[in-house]
């Protein structure tokens, strides 16, 4: 069923809804970009339709929800431990199409993962609505149609944004009662085409697998990337963290356990006791990087690959780094140790 709201009357909903609901949408937080005088747009909580930012992508992905940058796990004294409190409230966060298909993609690590399932991540999981905001247009350094990830029909909710007002197409039994207007017809259109495009190349067998790992594209980066994970912490389906023991007094053994968002791309993320580095170069890292996004997930849980085509990995690096052209770059390289097998 779909109905059209005017702002006024959206507001109202909005207001009805937060009693039950914790509202979350990519909202703008001035002078706080990362240049002088430049805003960010981040998931944070709204109150009204006037927070929401419609004509902007998000710098951050609405991830930071059910993944936030900093989360305490469980707090412990001497011999015993309790788990952080989970909030009550339902959560309702407004995505677009490729947030939703990354938050899937984050499901199948955090919930499916070897059987094992991230409680902290399945309490906050098991009380989310999506609230699906129309895209047709995307941004320039989009290639989620490349990706397949520029349409989905998981949503509680999914709304066209006009100028003062929004169409609301409402599948959730939980939420019609909360939306009751006037009828319209109201069919959600999704982007069709992005002027980035990528092609995802076939990785045939283990020994061209080996021989893309010891390719000389990936020297590039040594010299190109800077390791300061810019483009991990904006992307919107990485899921590495680290985990901090915070002792209270310097006295005491009381504390909390606390994790943290990590980046594989920072010098010093894989080190391990005794001094070992799996990957010592910021060509290592990228290589890792990149052949995660577009390889080993999809190895690993079969549907389909890790990245989304979001491209905020693109918009973030200060060096200018696309993920596009080193995919294009690695195409290459593959045809040429094709050729060279021949
Ligand atoms: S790798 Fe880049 S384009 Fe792909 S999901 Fe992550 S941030 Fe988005
Ligand atoms: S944002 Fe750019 S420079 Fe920074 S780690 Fe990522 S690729 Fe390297």
């Amino acid at each position: 069923m779909a109905y059209k709201f005017s702002y006024e009357k959206v507001n109202e909903i909005i207001k009805q809804l937060s009693k039950e609901y914790d509202i979350y949408a990519p909202k703008r937080f001035l002078k706080q970009g990362r240049y002088s005088d430049t805003d960010i747009v981040r998931y944070d909580k709204i109150e009204q339709v006037e927070d929401i930012v419609f004509d902007e992508k998000s710098d951050y992905a609405a991830k930071e929800i059910l993944s936030p940058i900093t989360q305490s796990l469980f707090y412990f004294t001497e011999d015993e431990f309790r788990e952080s409190k989970e909030k009550n409230k339902k959560i309702l966060i407004f995505m677009r199409p490729c947030d939703v298909n990354a938050m899937e993609r984050q499901d199948k690590i955090y919930l499916q993962n070897g059987g094992f399932s991230d409680i902290y991540y399945k309490r906050m999981r098991e009380k989310v609505k999506i609230a699906l905001i129309e895209c047709t247009e995307g941004w320039d350094t989009c290639f989620c149609v490349s990706m397949d990830c520029n349409k989905c029909n998981n949503y509680s909710i999914a709304i066209r944004n006009e100028s003062n007002s929004w169409l609301v197409d409402v599948k959730d039994d939980d939420l019609t009662d909360y939306f009751n207007g006037e009828e319209v017809d109201f069919q959600l259109k999704f982007i069709e085409e992005n002027e980035l495009k990528v092609n995802i190349p076939e990785i045939k067998n283990k020994n061209i697998l080996t021989k893309l790992k010891e390719h000389k594209m990936w020297e590039e980066y040594n010299k190109r990337c800077i390791s300061c994970g810019a483009c991990t912490t904006s992307c919107s389906t990485c899921t590495c963290f680290t985990t901090t023991d915070i002792i209270y007094n310097e006295n005491s053994n009381v504390g909390e356990r606390r994790r943290t968002t990590a980046s594989c791309q920072v010098a010093g993320f894989d080190n391990m006791a005794g001094g070992h580095m799996f990957r010592t170069t910021a060509g290592d890292r990228m290589r890792y990087k990149v052949l995660h996004k577009f390889y080993d997930y999809k190895k690993r849980f079969k549907d389909y690959h890790m990245c989304t085509g979001c491209g905020r990995c693109i918009d973030r690096c200060p060096e200018f780094i696309s993920i596009v052209a080193t995919v294009e770059k690695m195409n290459n390289a593959i045809l040429e140790i094709e050729k060279e097998e021949c």
